[in-house]
């Protein structure tokens, strides 16, 4: 049974064990006029315990923000019906868009069923765009970046010293790039350690500067592969879960490095779209 787990004063993680595609993390930071939920989780059986122990709280819950685009963040929008939500404009334009809900279960079959509850029910559009730094509460910074999608959003909560990152940190799993950019989430990832000692990642448990570092030498190894999946050295994610990215992530790598922007081949085969 997931329970949110305190990180700080008034500050806690949602961790969704193992982290594979479709299981991702949230959080919740508490501030004077009530509560800011970070990311809302995917498909029914994942949010409305999370909504529930939310409530437990029993304070107003002001605010959502959305790391990113990806459903297994921002499903989960309509369990929190009151709240202003705080996006990218990237994140914006695809809650407002149709659900490629054939994609998904193609993706993720393991949610095959629950997905057609999702697409019934719907996900709440961003009402407010994070197009720079702010500062979003008294607690809460909001810092716009690039890597993962062009929308990545972090959230630090520097009196805890804690920083959800959505998913510009995988921890244990093999991250995804699909629609990012390995070079430049690499660099990125310089600034994130040095924004908190605790940092949640968007799939995973709670990490630091050891487990970005792993991740930032598996992105800049996705790169040097130059399309070559098998040219990946040993390391410390051999243990990680869903290394079948591998080659989603370098062929990815391999088109940015010629200019193509488009969703990989092997991306597109995944959501059974080739
Ligand atoms: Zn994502």
């Amino acid at each position: 049974m997931t329970s949110l787990t305190q990180l700080g004063d008034g500050v806690y993680a949602w961790f969704q064990p193992g982290g594979e595609s479709g299981v991702s993390n949230a959080g919740v930071v508490v501030d004077a006029d009530g509560v800011t939920v970070i990311d809302t989780l995917m498909v029914r059986s994942q949010w409305e315990p999370f909504a529930a122990a939310v409530e437990a709280l029993d304070l107003p819950v002001k605010r959502t923000i959305l790391t990113h685009a990806h459903i297994d963040h921002c499903g989960g929008t309509k369990a929190f019906p009151k709240t202003a939500i705080f996006g990218a404009q990237q994140t914006s334009d695809v809650l407002d868009s149709a659900m490629p809900i054939d994609a998904y279960k193609a993706f993720m079959p393991a949610f095959e069923e629950e997905f057609d509850d999702l697409e019934e029910l719907g996900t709440r559009g961003v009402t407010h765009i994070v197009s720079g730094p702010a500062q979003l509460t008294p607690r809460i910074e909001v810092l716009p970046a690039t890597g993962h999608t062009e929308g990545d959003i972090m959230v630090l909560v520097p009196d805890v010293d804690v920083c959800f990152t959505g998913d510009l940190c995988f921890f244990g799993v093999t991250p995804l790039a699909f629609q990012g950019d390995p070079a430049v989430w690499a660099d990125v990832l310089d600034a994130v350690v040095d924004l908190a000692d605790v940092l949640v990642p968007g799939h995973g448990p709670v990490g630091g500067e050891r487990e970005v570092r792993e991740l930032q030498t598996y992105l800049r190894a996705c790169v040097d592969a130059q399309g070559d999946v098998h040219s990946i050295p040993p390391g410390p994610w051999d243990s990680w879960l869903d290394r079948e990215r591998d080659v989603i992530n370098v062929e990815r790598a391999a088109m940015l490095a010629r200019g193509d922007d488009e969703i990989p081949f092997s991306m597109l085969e995944a959501m059974g779209l080739a």
